[in-house]
């Protein structure tokens, strides 16, 4: 009884496949290119040109310097060693982050905990959105590093991150910033961001999974999350993973430059999903910030639905989403993002992203928005009987 109809994929949120341009310039890397960069024969001279250059394209993404650019093996990575590292060559002891944080983020924090380290994690309104008063109060001469996402990864609230960037300046606080959702979903400028620490994933913007990137403002003290070789100027060992980097390099460079045809492709598909699902679901209630948020997210509760048979039925119909981040779905626990927004475990337990991408069209929108309505109805049925 599956879907007659193509698969509808809604969850770029959790990863996106790779573009067919990026795989082709990643291809001779595993083959014919398959040097290693710190080799000095022809071959490891080849490998360490296109890392190099992969690093200029990371850089020119996000107004930095390449030698700001550190690759890692993922978003995950980036920050824990942005958020452990470099908190503690401060020598204070105190963090500021927000209970919307990814949990990469989160867990980093508690594992600091568990070191001395204090932290505070600040709540957000009802649109998930930290605010930068907030930030202010909780600043002390103690604190060493302020993280605050970009770009929520569940509701897909833009957060203040310029303001809040400010305010670390102005303190001598180091600010880090995970902006995996937002790369390639909205402008990046470190400087306008004053943000000293920045991560990065390859695979939500159509690069291969399994690498990242921190941006490392140059002079920002940090110690080795990974310790080994020599690899990027001694600051995470390993033998690069020249296919990622370079996949990863391509992909940012192709979203950067496809920017404002995304943002206006994507976002209008949005609309057109939340108009379509507020007129036609009765209760549907939209989470997230009604304007500032991702091109590409629409956050729903429907009430009276669980959202892992929701996504059971939606998947059998060919239309591919999440209950919430992939992080965290399996796990009967609401999510924590919903939570702090204020959320009742009952409607967080309701709750399905949408996440569109590039390769979305208005066809597969009005497409579920054929076979969601009835769906959440006879959910709703079977609920009360
Ligand atoms: C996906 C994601 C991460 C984790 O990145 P990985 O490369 O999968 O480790 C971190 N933060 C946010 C906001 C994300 O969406």
């Amino acid at each position: 009884m599956n879907s007659p109809y193509p698969p509808i994929y809604l969850d770029n949120a959790a990863t996106t496949a790779v573009r067919p341009e990026v795989l082709s310039k990643m291809l001779p890397f595993f083959t014919e290119k398959a040097g290693n960069p710190s080799s000095i024969h022809t071959a490891g001279r080849e490998a360490r040109k296109a890392v190099e250059n992969a690093r200029r394209q990371v850089a020119a993404a996000l107004g930095a310097e390449a030698r700001e650019i550190y690759f890692t093996a993922g978003g995950s990575e980036s920050d824990n060693w942005a958020i452990r590292c470099a908190a503690a060559e401060t020598g204070k002891k105190h963090v500021i982050t927000s209970a919307v944080e990814h949990h990469a983020v989160l867990h980093s924090c508690r594992a600091m905990e568990r070191d001395g380290f204090r932290i505070t994690y600040l709540p957000v309104d009802e649109n998930g959105m930290v605010s930068p008063a907030d930030v202010r109060r909780a600043l002390t001469d103690d604190t060493a590093l302020i993280s605050v996402m970009a770009a929520n990864n569940e509701v897909g609230t833009l957060e203040p991150i310029q303001e809040i960037g400010q305010l670390a300046r102005e303190a001598g606080v180091l600010f880090h910033t995970d902006a995996v959702q937002a790369a390639g979903a909205i402008p990046i400028d470190v400087n306008a961001w004053n943000a000293d620490l920045l991560s990065l994933s390859g695979h939500k913007f159509h690069g291969p999974k399994g690498v990242g990137a921190l941006y490392i403002r140059k002079g920002t003290r940090i110690h080795n999350l990974i310790e080994g070789g020599a690899q990027e100027r001694g600051l995470r060992a390993g033998t690069e993973n020249v296919p990622g980097v370079v996949g990863m390099g391509e992909a940012l460079s192709l979203a950067v430059a496809e920017l404002p045809e995304y943002a206006a492709h994507v976002s209008a598909l949005r609309d057109r999903l939340i108009q379509g699902i507020l007129s036609a679901v009765p209760d549907a209630r939209l989470n997230g910030h009604p304007t500032l948020r991702l091109p590409g997210n629409a956050h729903f509760s429907f009430p009276g639905v669980e959202s892992e048979s929701l996504l059971m039925r939606l998947d059998l119909a060919g239309i591919a989403c999440s209950g919430g981040s992939a992080c965290t779905s399996g796990s009967l626990e609401p999510s924590h993002v919903l939570s702090a927004m204020g959320l009742s475990p009952d409607l967080g337990r309701s709750s399905v992203r949408f996440s569109l991408g590039r390769d979305n069209t208005a066809e597969e929108i009005d497409r579920v928005l054929t076979v969601l309505p009835p769906i959440v109805a006879d959910l709703r049925s079977h609920m009360r009987s």
